[in-house]
């Protein structure tokens, strides 16, 4: 690096990007997305060179965790050129890890191509192992098909770590499965709160969310939870489940607040960049980016976005309030 860090004016160092490079999607989580979602206008989304651009100047400000979302990143056309782009940036040591969450649909065709490049893990959100319930819940997808996908990522070397968000009635009645079944295959699982995000139905959210200080006590019934250390950079705290030995991580962005050692920022795939998941701060980088063909306007304009970092969010789910506390979808700055 060889400009002056990112720091916020909490004092954070900004160290990780998470882009997302589409906002379509291939599935249409319930929780996620309405089913006739309306889409970014193509002309306003930036290329895969742009894109690579944007990125390569947080590497520049000493960004060193680079983490590729949605919608889905892999239903992006010629993703693996953005991701090829990305991966010189490991091989210089520049970078320490460039990773990406997918609804693993397209792992099948391309994780080889992603070891190669440099990725060495991968996080895929899988709420269910149940195929009808699959269906249900993502619309358009299909479980054989991620089933596989995860397989072939497995088999190309990379690592895996399953996403879970908990729904109340939903999924929990399947967490002892799917903590059996990560502890079998070697997978690290994350649950996730539902957040509210984007304009799904308000009294849905409100049926759907379950704590996961309620989860965590019950599952402590049934097994033995450890507290760990382990960090991966990102939200998460994590647990040893000491009969599988698997890690089992929790995002808890509703019963703990999780800001306080916030290192991240998000940018869309339009160039927007935000400095939080719950709160509507932006910056534009698109137009400096565009300004010039030198990084001069565009850097600028990074730092002076970092100076407004909010210190966290408040994400609040009750009864009384039946709106989302910020308006876009997840599908927007990825999850
Ligand atoms: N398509 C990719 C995937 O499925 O992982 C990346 C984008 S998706 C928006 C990222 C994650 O956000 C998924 O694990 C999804 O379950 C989660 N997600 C979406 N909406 C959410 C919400 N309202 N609350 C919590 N998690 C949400």
């Amino acid at each position: 690096m060889s400009q002056p860090p990112l720091i916020d004016p909490f004092e954070r160092q900004i160290t990780y990007l998470r882009v997302s490079v589409t906002d379509r999607c291939d599935f249409r989580c319930v929780y996620c997305m309405s089913e006739d979602m309306t889409f970014l206008p193509k002309p306003d989304i930036l290329t895969l060179e742009e894109l690579e651009r944007l990125c390569g100047a947080f590497v520049g400000l000493g960004v060193r965790n680079l983490r590729l979302t949605g919608g889905e990143p892999l239903v992006r056309r010629n993703i693996m050129s953005l991701i090829r782009g990305l991966g010189r940036h490991i091989e210089t040591g520049a970078l320490d890890e460039l990773t990406l969450t997918t609804n693993g649909s397209q792992l099948g065709k391309y994780a080889n191509e992603m070891f190669d490049a440099g990725m060495r893990r991968v996080n895929v959100s899988l709420d269910t192992l149940d195929d009808a319930k699959f269906a249900e819940l993502t619309r358009w997808g299909r479980l054989p098909q991620v089933l596989a996908g995860i397989d072939a990522a497995r088999k190309a070397g990379l690592k895996i770590k399953i996403n879970m968000v908990a729904l109340r009635g939903v999924n929990e009645h399947e967490f002892d499965k799917v903590i059996e079944w990560c502890g079998r295959e070697g997978f690290d699982l994350t649950m996730i709160e539902v957040m509210p995000m984007g304009e799904v139905d308000g009294e849905m959210r409100v049926e759907q969310y379950l704590p996961l200080s309620v989860v965590r006590s019950r599952l402590a019934e049934r097994w033995t939870l450890t507290d760990s250390t382990h960090r991966t950079g990102g939200p998460a705290r994590y647990v040893t489940v000491e009969e599988t030995g698997g890690r089992l991580g929790f995002i808890t962005p509703l019963t703990h607040n999780f800001c306080e050692s916030c290192n991240r920022v998000r940018l869309t795939c339009t160039g927007t960049l935000y400095m939080c998941l719950g709160q509507d701060d932006a910056a534009d980088l698109r137009a400096p980016l565009r300004a010039s063909d030198d990084n001069g306007q565009l850097v600028a304009a990074i730092r002076q976005a970092i100076t407004a970092k909010p210190e966290g969010h408040d994400f609040v789910i009750d009864r009384r309030v039946k709106t989302a506390a910020v308006a876009r979808p997840m599908s927007l700055t990825g999850g």
